[in-house]
This record gives structure tokens, sequence and C-alpha cells, in this order.
């Protein structure tokens, strides 16, 4: 350090903990902290290959999975109210209370023991996507988006036999309705961020993969 550098250049931490006046209740841990957070999103419309590319990345990187639908279908067996009301938003196509899929996705990440996840088919709309950013202070590193036509969406989702509420034709049209209108909003934010890495995927699964690992290098 030369000697005409001002002295806020070359802070150090404890005059700068002075300066910050009292700390907050949770410090933002630091970029290349290793504890910190780190979670990517994987969007794109039902039955675009979402849970499969996610389930491959978990098993190359070791990165934790958390589906949201996934969440949810467990949440409704509780055999509480709140699980009566998100199977019957799921058998419609809806979007569930953003409070409850976030409390579900934070104790995920809690019990994980990890501190890299692949959130899978949420944030849904734009208010999932404040309300998950206000509530837990993270904002994703990226976005993978999987691209697909709806023709080719619906043939797999009809084909799937996974016995879903949801894998029918009058679900599937409301289900490509609310991605439209509710979930694209989301991905153009990203993109706006420059957040958004497109991926086509009207291909087989191993090609795509091909091209998802490479985004993973670095994560
Ligand atoms: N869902 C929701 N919020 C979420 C994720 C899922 O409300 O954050 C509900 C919604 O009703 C959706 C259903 O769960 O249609 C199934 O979501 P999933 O991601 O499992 O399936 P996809 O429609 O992407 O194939
Ligand atoms: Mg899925």
């Amino acid at each position: 350090m030369t000697v005409a550098e001002p002295p806020s250049a070359g802070c150090a931490p404890a005059a700068a903990a002075e300066l910050a006046g009292p700390p907050k209740a949770t410090p933002p841990k630091a970029k290349d902290d290793p504890t910190r957070h780190k979670v990517v999103f994987v969007l794109g419309g039902p039955g675009s290959g979402k849970g499969t590319q996610s389930a491959r990345l978990v098993e190359e990187f070791g990165v934790a999975h958390l589906s949201a639908g996934d969440l949810l279908r467990a949440h409704m067996k509780s055999g509480s109210p709140e699980g009566q009301m998100v199977a019957d938003m799921i058998k419609n196509g809806q979007i569930v209370p953003s409070h409850v899929t976030i409390s579900l996705l934070q104790r995920a990440m809690d019990e994980s023991g990890k501190h890299k996840f692949l959130i899978d088919g949420f944030p849904r709309n734009e208010e999932n996507r404040a309300s998950f950013e206000k509530q837990t202070g993270i904002s994703p590193e990226f976005v993978l988006f999987f691209d697909c036509p709806e023709e080719v969406m619906e043939r797999r989702l009809l084909g799937r036999n996974e016995g879903r509420t949801d894998d029918n034709i009058e679900t599937i049209r409301k289900r490509f309705h609310v991605f439209i209108d509710s979930s694209m909003p989301v991905i153009q934010y990203y993109d706006a961020l420059g957040k958004v890495a497109r991926i086509n995927a009207d291909r087989p699964a191993e090609e795509v993969y091909t091209e998802v690992r490479r985004l993973f290098m670095e994560f």
C-alpha cells in the first residue's frame, strides 16, 4: 500500500466493524466463504426435464436437490388442513401460497447439512421469487431454464405414469397456462440480470446433460 492511498481503501476489518455501527442479526457471509449457501434455480415448463437433469447433477456434483413439487406432495400426505389445501391446488395446477413452499424449502435446506442447492420448480411466480429472496437473503448464482415446446412436454407428461393427480390432459393444459402467465416473468426477471442459462430441452436427456454439466464446473 502507498502512503498516498485513502484510509478506506485498505481499511482493517476491526476498523470497518467500528464504522459500521452495531452488528446486524445475521451478517451476510463473504462470497468466498465455503459455508455460504449457494443456490441454482432449475426452471422450465412441466415435463421439461428439471427432475431428470437435477438427479444427474446430484450424482456427479453431490449438490442437494430440493424439488418444491416433491416437498409439497410429501406435505399433502401429512393429513393436516394445510396438506388438503396443497392437494387441491396441485390437482388444479395452481401455485401454492409462498409461505407454505418457502418454509418447506427452508427446513429441507437446514436439514440437508449441505450448502450447495438445486431448487427445482421454484420460484413459480414473482411473489414466490420476492418472498424467497427476502426471507432467506439468498439470490441464485444462476438460473437453469429448460426450454421445451409444449407438445413435447405434453407427450412426456402423459407417458410418465407416476400416478400424479395433475398428469391428466385437463390439468396439464392449466399448468401450461400458469407457466406462461406466472413463471415466465420470473425467468425474464433473472434474464434481465444476466443470470439465465437457457438450455434447449427438446433433446435426449444425455445430450441435454452434456450441456448442463459444463455450467456446474465452477459452482
Ligand atoms: N407447486 C407449487 N409451488 C412450487 C412448486 C410446485 O405450487 O413452488 C405445485 C403446483 O401446483 C405445480 C405442482 O406443484 O403444478 C407440481 O409441480 P412440479 O414442479 O412437481 O411439476 P411440474 O409441473 O414442473 O412438472
Ligand atoms: Mg419435477
